[in-house]
């Protein structure tokens, strides 16, 4: 049997057309079955009963609805409406059929969300043409939609990412507190800050004990873990939220604590020296213990941050000479008015 030629032949980068009629005679779908006939791109289905068409539009996944206006007990334009209001079929493409020709049953459709209009029984060339119009501009449109999908999550993606590289820029690698970039900009912020308000600024230089010792006897490993475990105790002990906890380098930490007194340093710091003990991690016939150097400045005009780093290593090297595992402060507090320095250590 030799296929006919089609009249109206598809485009050669036509789409396939997935094409839902909803009336109710069978002589109409009859007629549209044979028009669409013959055409590889196009792909019929039809539905005599309205209360079905919705069911059926969803399994179908119609590229275009050829909807009856006319049926018993259902109106085409609730139909229409119900599309329209449906996510699966809301930019369908609905070709409204009608038998009628007038202006005002037009303007009807259209209003509630039909694409076209046609005349019962259309033209074959022109039905041919609107559904693959239709067809296209639907299925294009569901492409842009997809791109603009995707350029959105690429762009959350992106967001998502440079956050966390941001993250990854002010924190240690091995022991999740902050790096020593950003305990340089900290300082040097919170030194200003202090400036502007007049009140007192406080560093901790921290260090672990005999660490090479510990490594050359347990293996850079385990000492690696000693360093995660002092670490959280000395963020646990720069508890509030202005307070930083940062890696300076190697078995050293340091500690920014704001407003807060040379008393209160050391304070901090006796607790941190007690909270390692505490861990209880031998160590040769001991266990690990930190020194640390506590020394706090009222920033002036003229003075440096580089100051308060300065009088607090020298506190912890104080610290270590007089038999490590313990806090010292420094004399006084750096850039103290003298009033107050009578009074000895805030
Ligand atoms: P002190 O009590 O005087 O501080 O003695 P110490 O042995 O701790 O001091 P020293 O500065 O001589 O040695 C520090 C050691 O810390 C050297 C190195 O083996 C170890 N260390 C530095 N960074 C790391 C690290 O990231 N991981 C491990 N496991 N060890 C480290
Ligand atoms: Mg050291
Ligand atoms: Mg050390």
């Amino acid at each position: 049997m030799t296929r006919p030629v089609p009249d109206v032949p598809a485009p050669a980068d036509s789409y396939l057309s997935m094409v839902l009629l909803v009336d109710d005679q069978v002589m109409v779908c009859e007629a549209v079955r044979r028009a669409l006939a013959h055409h590889p791109d196009l792909d019929f289905h039809y539905c005599t009963d309205p209360h079905e068409a919705m069911e059926v539009a969803l399994r179908v996944k119609p590229t275009v609805i050829l909807q009856d206006l006319v049926m018993p007990g259902v109106d085409g334009l609730d139909l229409v409406r119900a599309y329209r209001q449906n996510p699966a079929l809301h930019s369908v493409p609905v070709i409204v059929l009608s038998t009628k020709e007038d202006p005002a049953t037009k303007s009807d459709a259209f209003q509630n969300g039909a694409n076209d209009y046609l005349v019962k029984l259309p033209d074959k060339v022109e039905l041919i043409a609107r559904i693959r119009y239709h067809t296209r501009a639907y299925l294009d449109h569901l492409q842009r939609d997809e791109a603009y999908r995707a350029l959105r999550e690429s762009q959350r993606e992106l967001m998502r990412v440079n956050l966390e590289l941001e993250r990854l820029t002010r924190i240690d690698g091995l022991t999740g507190l902050g790096n020593r970039r950003y305990f340089d900009e900290y300082l040097a912020a919170e030194w200003r800050r202090s400036l502007r308000t007049g009140t007192p600024l406080s560093v901790l230089m921290v260090d672990v004990d005999h660490f090479k010792q510990y490594n050359d006897a347990y293996g850079h490993l385990a000492g690696d873990d000693v360093l995660k475990q002092v670490a959280g105790v000395i963020q646990d002990g720069a508890a509030r939220s202005t307070d930083l906890a940062a890696r300076f380098g190697g078995e050293e930490f340091v500690v920014i604590l704001t407003d807060v007194s040379q008393a209160g340093a050391t304070h901090v710091a006796e607790r941190m020296v007690q909270a390692v003990r505490e861990l209880n991690i031998a160590h040769g016939d001991g266990k690990v213990t930190i020194s640390v150097g506590a020394a706090t400045a009222f920033p002036q005009p003229k003075s440096e941050a580089g100051l308060l780093l300065n009088a607090a290593d020298l506190a912890l090297f104080d610290a270590k000479n007089a038999g490590r595992d313990r806090a010292v402060a420094a004399a006084v507090a750096i850039g103290k008015p003298e009033q107050d320095r009578a009074v000895g250590p805030a």
